[in-house]
């Protein structure tokens, strides 16, 4: 019953090749890492692998994770000049006794295992960075993605109840649609078993340093074979204080169902005492059975579904809009 999900609109296509991957008789593991290698490589995604965001400093700074069925996972954070993290990642899972590399090491095993150098930050990416460089409080001004022109982004001021207001074009009352484009990726292939993949470059001019969810096991990603395999994404910070893809696995071990699980945990974001009127958590998973379920925090979030469920159609990829109500596909 092969499955693959990946998050957002620009995880259609990563989903597509996840899918049919699996399809030609790739494992899930397998499948997954193609998937968001696609997305590394895809330079109108601005925020995972090559042509990303930079950080506040004006550097590309990528991370990732994985994580098989059989518990094993690898991860990196803060790598420079990498684009294939998530390929970094599984090496680290494959070839270290680790879970994780950071930094320095982890470019220098990425060299090591014979990984190609490349300039992450694109002309466009360091053009909205210099934008922002010049914005004045900076520190409070993000970008937001527009909803048309998938990858038209508007500055816009947050204030201190994390309420926006757009400071670059005169447009009011739109939709928000929030630039938060990490990739996660989590499918099941023909023997039923279960992996998963995150990707990206983080938040956008995240101050120099900053590590988010994706790469750390159990915030962005868990997968625990027979039972279920999630992903957690948005303002990592929530996240991470939730420990979200690793709370809706273990629901989920306990009895619950795919969307009471993900309700859960949305309810466990609901009450961090950081949480903003601006900040966003998209969450999906998938049970050992195949149902799976899709939830977030505000409308906005988007997922892409492939199976011979979605719309009774075998082979159909699927991009869903989540809304307050979870997107649920029940066996
Ligand atoms: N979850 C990512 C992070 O916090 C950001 C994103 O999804 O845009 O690094």
């Amino acid at each position: 019953m092969p499955i693959a999900l990946s998050t957002w609109k620009h995880g259609f296509q990563p989903n597509r090749i996840t899918y049919d991957a699996i399809l030609s008789g790739k494992s899930a593991l397998d499948a997954v890492e193609l998937g968001a290698r696609y997305c590394e490589a895809d330079l109108t995604c601005m925020s995972v692998g090559r042509g990303g965001l930079p950080d506040a400093t004006g550097e590309v700074t990528l991370d990732a994770s994985i994580m098989d069925h059989d518990g094993n996972c690898g991860a990196v954070a803060f790598v420079r000049s990498y684009e294939h993290v998530i390929s970094i990642a599984r090496r680290v899972m494959e070839k270290t006794p680790h879970v994780m590399l950071a930094g320095e090491g982890a470019e220098r095993f990425a060299e090591a295992e014979g990984f190609a150098k490349t300039d992450l930050l694109t002309e466009k990416a360091k053009a909205l960075w210099q934008e922002w460089v010049r914005q004045p409080d900076k520190m409070h001004v993000r970008l937001r993605r527009e909803e048309e022109g998938e990858h038209e982004y508007v500055f816009v001021k947050v204030g201190e109840n994390g309420a926006e207001s757009e400071i670059s074009r005169d447009i009011v009352s739109k939709p928000r649609n929030e630039s938060h484009d990490t990739i996660g990726i989590l499918a099941m292939d023909e023997s039923g078993h279960l992996a998963g993949a995150c990707t990206t470059s983080g938040l956008a001019f995240k101050m120099q340093g900053r590590v988010g969810d994706s790469p750390i096991i159990g915030a962005g990603l868990y997968i625990a074979g027979g039972i279920a395999a999630a992903v957690a994404t948005g303002n990592g910070e929530l996240m991470m204080r939730a420990c979200s893809a690793f709370h809706i696995v273990e629901m989920i071990r306990q009895g619950a169902e795919p969307e009471d699980a993900c309700e859960e945990a949305i309810l466990h974001i609901r009450r961090d005492k950081h949480l903003t009127d601006d900040m966003q958590a998209g969450l999906m998973v998938i049970r050992a059975d195949g149902a799976w379920a899709a939830r977030s925090l505000r409308p906005g979030f988007q997922l892409a579904a492939a199976s011979n469920r979605e719309n009774g159609t075998e082979g159909a990829n699927i991009l869903y809009n989540v809304t307050a109500d979870s997107v649920t596909n029940d066996k």
